[in-house]
């Protein structure tokens, strides 16, 4: 593991799970076998698996916008569910658009919807860190997204049908950024992507596969909301553990794209 440089060794320290928690355990690590991934041992998970008749009941937009311009036009005049009303703007995505990793967390914050950018607040400053961690910058490495693209009043939960309104947006943005990997952060990114309603605990350390409409297939692995991280502190060693897969699953691919 000596491939890890001085800056990422020091974001380990801030994190508080980096050269104590590597250079004691290390060899003890049992990761979620990114290594042993081949593409027989993926679950497939449909791309129309919400299940919950509700999720249903919003309208969808007739026809999706083609361009991530467009897209991002289109969101920005959705009026599909109440959100549209309290929300001070769209949340549509941070960092690059064509990274290989993509990141999908719950829903903008209050400095989310007062910035315009995902992951601002506390938790994307610790998935910042988590990220430099591994190396990867978040403007650069990675392309950020919610489920939702608008911020629940005093950050409740997003309702069923806010995130079937929202849910076409989502699978579009994938379409269009066809990342190499997608990491699922909390359980409303695994509910929008893979229909999943079920403990995290259950998900985290399995692979899974995302197929678009287009017929791409992209893996998908589950992790713990950076939200929890923060409230959590000593199960940081889990958000290690994920990310070490995130890194060895990107370093696996790297011959498939120009960067990380
Ligand atoms: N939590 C999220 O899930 N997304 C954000 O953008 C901010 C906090």
């Amino acid at each position: 593991m000596d491939d890890f440089s001085l800056e990422q060794r020091e974001a380990w320290k801030i994190l508080e799970i980096g050269p104590i928690y590597h250079d004691k355990f290390a060899e003890a690590v049992d990761l979620p076998a990114a290594d042993s991934i081949q593409v027989s041992d993926v679950r497939v998970v449909a791309k129309e698996v919400i299940s919950t008749n509700s999720m249903h009941l919003a309208p969808v937009p007739t026809a999706i916008a083609g361009s991530w311009l467009e897209l991002k036009q289109q969101v920005s005049e959705c009026t599909q569910c109440a959100l549209s009303q309290s929300r001070t703007q769209i949340v549509f995505a941070g960092g690059a658009q064509h990274a290989p990793l993509m990141i999908i967390g719950e829903a903008p914050g209050e400095e989310e919807d007062r910035s315009g950018e995902p992951f601002v607040g506390q938790a994307g400053k610790l998935l910042a860190s988590m990220l430099k961690a591994i190396g990867l910058d978040r403007e650069r490495d990675v392309l950020l997204l919610n489920s939702l693209k608008c911020r629940p009043p005093a950050n409740r939960n997003p309702s069923p049908e806010e995130m079937a309104a929202c849910k076409p947006f989502l699978h579009q943005q994938i379409e269009l950024a066809q990342p190499r990997l997608i990491l699922l952060t909390g359980k409303f990114a695994a509910l929008a992507i893979l229909g999943k309603d079920e403990p995290l605990l259950s998900m985290r350390g399995q692979t899974f596969e995302f197929a678009t409409q287009t017929g791409l297939k992209i893996p998908v692995m589950v992790t713990y909301h950076p939200a929890y991280y923060l409230r959590r502190l000593t199960e940081k060693s889990k958000a290690w553990t994920d990310l070490l897969a995130v890194k060895h699953y990107l370093a696996k691919t790297k011959n498939l794209t120009q960067s990380v």
